[in-house]
């Protein structure tokens, strides 16, 4: 494990109506998050504010889905990094699998994000991970360091990053990863990260896991050694299954 607190991402896609937005945030509210675990909900860019006045701040933090690569100007239907910082967003979620497939988003551009996210001061959730067919056919390594790669190119200060390690096959797919596969993966990359970056950001990094995690299978996964938290998707949308997953850790 590492040396900061549990991680506990909630995703929420490009889920929400108003009033399933207020409901949510209002069993939040009503639940209790440990004091070593940091949780984090990730609404969709509408909501956000509304979530971010209304979730209790002294139990959850917020964060974006995604942002720009580049500051204010001429994008047109983009979100600037600047612009969450000022709207008091300190967290967006960068390189979700989702983005990189539907979106065409590259291990390249992920890592621009990446570093604009973190120079303009924002803390990034950095998502990495393989799908099946790279897993079955013997490259689930090499894809993990080449997305590692790029971020680590351009990136030095590691200290606002949570890596988020995302099997693309167990994503909304109700497939989790095993224990002992989450574990097997997160110490690579633990050791990638001592290999290539430093020891000391080795041992500080959080690595957390995502992908069908759920209330049943949280506690069993956060018992393994290298998994310092969870990125949650379905969910995630379920107040009192976020809050059991929130508590996942002893
Ligand atoms: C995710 O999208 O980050 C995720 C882990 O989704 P789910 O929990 O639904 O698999």
């Amino acid at each position: 494990g590492c040396d900061g607190k549990f991680f506990v991402g909630g995703n929420w896609k490009s889920n929400g109506t108003k009033s399933s937005v207020t409901k949510l945030v209002e069993e939040l509210n009503a639940g209790s998050v440990p004091s070593n675990t940091e949780v984090v909900c990730a609404p969709t860019f509408v909501h956000l504010p509304y979530v971010s006045e209304t979730l209790d701040a002294g139990k959850f933090q917020v964060s974006a889905q995604n942002c720009w690569v580049e500051g204010y100007g001429a994008y047109t239907g983009e979100i600037t990094a600047e612009a969450l910082g000022d709207m008091s967003v300190n967290w967006v979620i960068l390189g979700h699998s989702e983005r990189r497939a539907l979106n065409g988003e590259t291990n390249e551009f992920v890592a621009d994000k990446c570093k604009k996210a973190l120079d303009t001061g924002l803390s990034v959730i950095a998502c990495i991970g393989e799908t099946l067919e790279q897993r079955e056919s013997g490259k689930m390594f090499e894809v993990l360091d080449a997305q590692l790669a790029a971020i680590a190119g351009k990136i030095d200060d590691w200290s606002s990053v949570v890596v988020a390690y995302e099997p693309v096959w167990a994503i909304g797919t109700g497939v989790v990863a095993t224990p002992d596969q989450a574990q097997e993966v997160h110490a690579y990359l633990r050791k990638w990260f001592a290999d290539n970056v430093s020891p000391s950001v080795s041992k500080s990094l959080r690595v957390i896991y995502g992908g069908s995690v759920n209330a049943e299978n949280c506690s069993d996964l956060a018992t393994k050694e290298d998994v310092d938290g969870f990125l949650v998707g379905g969910a995630s949308l379920k107040g009192p299954d976020f809050l059991v997953i929130a508590n996942a850790f002893e």
